[in-house]
């Protein structure tokens, strides 16, 4: 198994990215915010337990997304790799993810890390809540709580990551078939 975590601030393009490497590489797509968005829609209890975090720019409780990850990968046995975009966003969920793919005789191969500076992340942010429907991307002070609970709670996965040699970091300034190129060099250059 191969899998990758895209790594960056909200609005560095790892949904973008995601999407483009997901269809070269042939890799799941794992996507927490994706994964709790449907749960909103489906009125599910923890969808709706979810809402409210997501609407003030917090962070759901580790063990809701851990477990939503856990049965993925569950329901998943023959997958040749996943790719995890927007997890893990804690040190815990790092480690908790570790354990996972051990527990299936496989790891995390890389973590590409969007480099992208905060007034071009908040310009994105505000052009993508036009378009979006989400609400938590049309409010700017939400947008603003998620960029410092993205610098408090979710940098620090890099430095865990960062113990193991795994990280690499992406210039995400450029367009985005230039950003693709560096990112699948990148995969290419593991994969061997
Ligand atoms: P995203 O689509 O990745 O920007 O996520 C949207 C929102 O969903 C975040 O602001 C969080 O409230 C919540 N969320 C997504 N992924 C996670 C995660 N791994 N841990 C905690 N909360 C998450």
């Amino acid at each position: 198994m191969f899998n990758l975590i895209l790594f960056g601030p909200p609005g560095s393009g790892k949904g973008t990215q995601s999407a483009k490497l997901v269809e070269k590489y042939g890799l799941i797509h794992l996507s927490t915010g994706d994964l709790l968005r449907k749960e909103r829609q489906l009125k599910t209890p923890l969808g709706i337990e979810a809402q409210q975090f997501i609407d003030k720019g917090q962070l759901v409780p580790d063990e809701v997304v851990i477990g939503m990850i856990s049965s993925a990968l569950d329901e998943n046995p023959a997958a040749r790799g996943f790719l995890f975009d927007g997890f893990p966003r804690t040190v815990a969920q790092a480690e908790a993810l570790d354990k996972l793919l051990e527990l299936k005789k496989s790891s995390i191969a890389l973590v590409l890390f969007l480099d992208v500076n905060e007034d071009e992340l908040i310009q994105r942010l505000v052009n993508r809540g036009k378009t979006s429907g989400r609400s938590d991307d049309a409010d700017e002070s939400i947008q603003r709580k998620r960029q410092e609970v993205y610098k408090h709670e979710t940098l620090p996965v890099a430095a865990h990551y960062e113990k193991f040699k795994k990280v690499v970091h992406i210039d995400g300034m450029r367009g985005i078939d230039d950003v693709f190129s560096s990112l699948a060099l990148h995969i290419d250059k593991k994969i061997g």
